[in-house]
């Protein structure tokens, strides 16, 4: 059904980079001879699900939505992947991102754009979008995300869905292609909390594959999804999350639905953040300074594409024409903003100075968390854009993350469940709900109260 749902859509939405319907299918058969064996299954056994073209799957390509791994087929499974397989989660396909991870809209993609399910000339939101837009469209139930500085909960804020960061060091980055990894954390993309909670108890838990995987029980996120009983919980409205350059239907939709927790037992206070103001800032000093360390390993010699190797030009000649050809312009930018902000003589003044901000951003959120049991916000400043309306204007598109950057930068779990439509342009509107480190299960608790 879910194949047909994509023949059907996938011309207008294009969510997907690469789908395997036969192998797909045999997944499908095998779970279903299993459960004639009477073997135990998981709940999620025999449920489609699609994976963002960032993390690996063995034997499908990973393009990470660059030309520069242009037929890179890896031979290892992300162990986000392989959870999903042994749990008998049928992968349909690989979906599109803005090249590496980096942007809001999948605007950057090599490979096109993909298109807003609720309206098709507006972005999905990124770099998720594809994830994000197959769930929206009904072209899979579940889908996999990253979220590096709001990857998964923005593009769930634009097209109406459930989008879960988990603590930084929840889920295994074993097999993700680094962006930030300091930053970088897989997770859940669903339609119901309750989906994405089952998806979460999946994926989650400790990896001796990722140094930075953290050794302890995962948050009954399932028990909290179920429950969504926020009687005597405390919610912080973040004061410097909101107000002007927010669009009225995301500030009314907010309001309605802090009052609707309000209502239902929760007690409602204002908290102060002061330094989350410069957490935006401090992002596009970390992320850059990460990525281009990250991405010099793209170099024509290892993976993919490489250009230019005629048998007359050196090593390093190919090199330069491989990006030169490989890379899109964001990626340019962002690999020659990060090699200056760590070169000697800028160090201390860039790279150092962002990460004493990210030691401020953190404190606040201690500080905060030490007075309520969780924070709130809109999810994004606006509804979904229009496709083309900010792509030539990067700072523009970096405001877009104003709302979940500072997650991020201090590791905390985050999430943006949707809270209705705005009344001026009919599109969805997302709330954001932030909780202590391996506090997940608040998140669902929070989400469930409101669905
Ligand atoms: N939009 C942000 C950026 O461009 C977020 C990226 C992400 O979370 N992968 O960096």
């Amino acid at each position: 059904a879910h194949l047909d749902r994509m023949a059907a859509v996938e011309p207008a939405v294009h969510a997907f980079l690469h789908v395997d319907g036969e192998r797909a299918l045999a997944a499908a058969a095998r779970v279903d001879a299993d459960r004639a064996d009477g073997k135990p299954l998981g709940p999620l056994a025999g449920v489609p699900v699609a994976l963002k073209d960032v993390l690996t799957y063995a034997g499908a390509p990973t393009t990470c939505g660059s030309r520069v791994l242009e037929g890179w087929v890896p031979p290892y499974d992300a162990t986000v992947t392989r959870r999903m397989l042994d749990a008998g989660l049928v992968i349909l396909g690989k979906t599109n991102l803005d090249e590496f991870a980096m942007g809001s809209s999948t605007e950057n993609s090599a490979y096109g754009p993909t298109h807003n399910p609720w309206a098709l000339d507006r972005i999905p939101g990124g770099s998720g979008g594809g994830s994000a837009a197959a769930v929206a469209a009904y072209e899979a139930p579940l889908a996999i995300g990253t979220d590096t500085g709001g990857s998964i909960r923005q593009p769930a804020s634009v097209t109406g869905t459930v989008g879960i960061k988990p603590t930084y060091g929840g889920t295994s980055r074993y097999g993700l292609v680094a962006l930030a990894s300091s930053l970088d954390q897989p997770g859940p993309c669903a339609r119901t909390v309750l989906d994405a909670a089952l998806l979460h108890t999946v994926i989650a838990g400790h990896d001796p594959l990722d140094s930075t995987s953290i050794d302890a029980p995962v948050p009954d996120v399932v028990g909290a999804a179920r429950s969504g009983d926020v009687r005597g919980m405390k919610i912080g409205i973040v004061r410097e999350l909101g107000g002007e350059g927010y669009a009225p239907g995301v500030e009314q939709r907010f309001r309605e639905a802090v009052e609707v927790l309000s209502s239902l037992g929760a007690e409602v206070v204002e908290v102060s953040c002061p330094h989350f103001s410069y957490a935006l800032p401090a992002y596009y000093l970390v992320l850059p300074s990460e990525a281009s360390s990250n991405l010099a390993k793209f170099d024509g010699m290892r993976f993919g594409l490489r250009a230019g190797d005629d048998g007359t030009r050196s090593a390093e000649e190919v090199m330069g024409l491989t990006r030169e050809a490989g890379f899109g312009a964001e990626v340019k930018r962002r690999i020659i903003l990060g090699t200056y902000a760590l070169s000697s003589g800028y160090y201390d003044a860039y790279y150092g100075q962002a990460q004493k901000v990210r030691t401020l951003v953190t404190r606040d959120f201690e500080a905060a968390f030490a007075a309520v049991d969780v924070l709130v916000s809109p999810s994004t400043p606006t509804t979904a854009f229009r496709l083309g309306e900010k792509v030539d204007d990067p700072i523009a598109m970096y405001l877009n993350d104003l709302c979940t950057i500072p997650s991020n930068l201090a590791g905390n779990a985050s999430a943006s469940f949707p809270v209705g439509l705005a009344p001026e342009d009919g599109l969805p509107v997302g709330l954001q709900v932030m909780a202590p480190p391996l506090a997940d299960d608040r998140l669902y608790r929070v989400g469930a109260a409101l669905e």
